[in-house]
């Protein structure tokens, strides 16, 4: 599936998608997906087969093992070739703290580079449309590690004055002979970031399944945080009627008591 239908979703199967999981009674999400720059972009979460669907995006240099971090985490299975043109979206039923969820995970192409430049529709879709975004680097290439920042940029472009449920993960972490970035330069990297870090490993399945579910978390906390504030606000607005109508009452009997 293409990263624009990924985006724009409502009906779709895929080879990785469990049989489990009926994909016909799926929410419209277009209209959740269409707010301006200012504004948050998600307003209705999706459902699938009675699932909550939580849209993620994985970004990162070419090389760094997108691809093969989520094929692990989706299909348990390494993924010992790259092409780097590879651009496909795979989903993965999992039960979280004791709550069912559908990742419904985008593995991207493509440098960061290439998105300043040409920052298409379809990039632009996606940003907007996804929950929650890993951003990946390899521990063996410090070039992606510093890229890592430019990515975080790219999702403010679209997603600006907004909460954006994130994750930092160094991968190739098995491969400590080679290592050019040390677990302490990515952690003071996630601070700068405000973001939870892990260090995985696609080939050894190390900390790949943390790194999904930290999402999932995430959004579920931003999900929670902003209902109690709507509960709040419409109790407050009903409130402020009533005491309204009560100083008139006062006011009015004062002004007739003889
Ligand atoms: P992508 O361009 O970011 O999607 O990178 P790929 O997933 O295609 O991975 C690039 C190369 O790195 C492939 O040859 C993978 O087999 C290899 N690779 C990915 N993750 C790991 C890992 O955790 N450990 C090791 N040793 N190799 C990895
Ligand atoms: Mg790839």
């Amino acid at each position: 599936m293409s990263a624009l239908s990924w985006a724009l979703s409502t009906h779709t199967e895929h080879a990785c998608q469990p049989s489990a999981v009926r994909m016909s009674d799926s929410q419209d999400r277009i209209a959740a997906c269409n707010g301006g720059d200012d504004v948050p972009v998600i307003t209705q979460p999706t459902t699938r087969g009675g699932l909550r669907v939580y849209k993620i995006v994985v970004l990162g240099d070419g090389g760094v093992g997108k691809s093969a971090v989520t094929l692990q985490f989706v299909s348990h299975r390494f993924l010992n070739y790259h092409d780097p043109t590879i651009e496909d979206s795979y989903q993965k039923q999992a039960v979280i703290d004791g709550e069912a969820a559908l990742l419904d995970i985008l593995d991207t192409a493509g440098q960061v580079r290439d998105s300043y430049v040409e920052f298409t529709a379809m990039r632009e879709q996606y940003m907007r449309c996804g929950e929650g975004f890993m951003i990946c680097y390899s521990v063996t290439d410090r070039h992606s590690f510093q890229e890592t920042m430019e990515y975080r940029k790219l999702i403010s472009r679209v997603r600006a004055n907004e909460d954006i449920p994130l994750v930092l993960v160094g991968n190739k972490y098995d491969l400590q002979q080679q290592r050019k970035v040390t677990t302490e330069e990515g952690k003071a990297l996630a601070e700068e970031l405000g973001c939870p870090f892990y260090e995985t490993s696609a080939a050894l399945r190390q900390f790949v399944d943390d790194a999904f579910f930290s999402l999932v978390r995430q959004i579920r906390a931003k999900e929670r945080s902003r209902n109690s504030h709507r509960k709040r606000s419409r109790w407050w607005r009903i409130r402020s009627i009533f005491a309204f109508i009560f100083r008139r009452k006062q006011r009015h009997a004062l002004h007739y008591s003889p």
